[in-house]
């Protein structure tokens, strides 16, 4: 086993920031006590394609900017497929209008307006 520093497990997994023991940022344990998984290492694993095991022998803690970002991250994702399931169902409605003639694009966005309003 190599030598290592002894503040080695107390850095962020991350982006290797490390303050300390006076510093007020948080350092947050990337797994739960008990699980071998948590939303923090799904997120990592999912967002940034970097595998982490609690049984791996690298820091087991992020810095709260990266928790932050991961957040930031996850909200996007969320947003962008609740988009796509949006822009779907409109294009079914549109297309459900068969028979009518051309939608008018002020009656489209209206419609638009409605079902992007009633699926929040
Ligand atoms: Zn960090």
């Amino acid at each position: 086993m190599c030598n290592l520093p002894p503040k080695f497990h107390s850095v962020c997994r991350l982006c290797l920031s490390f303050c300390g023991d006076n510093c007020s940022d948080v350092k947050l344990p990337i797994f739960d006590r008990d699980k071998d998984k948590s939303h923090l290492s799904e997120m990592i694993t999912t967002y940034l394609s970097i595998m982490v095991s609690p049984e791996d022998m690298l820091p087991q803690v992020v810095c709260g900017s990266c928790a932050h970002k991961l957040d930031e991250f996850h909200t996007f994702r969320e947003l962008t497929h609740k988009s796509e399931r949006l822009l779907e169902q409109f294009l079914q409605y549109a297309s459900s209008l068969s028979g009518s003639k051309e939608v008018s694009l002020n009656k489209t966005m209206i419609n638009c307006n409605f079902i992007l309003t009633t699926n929040q």
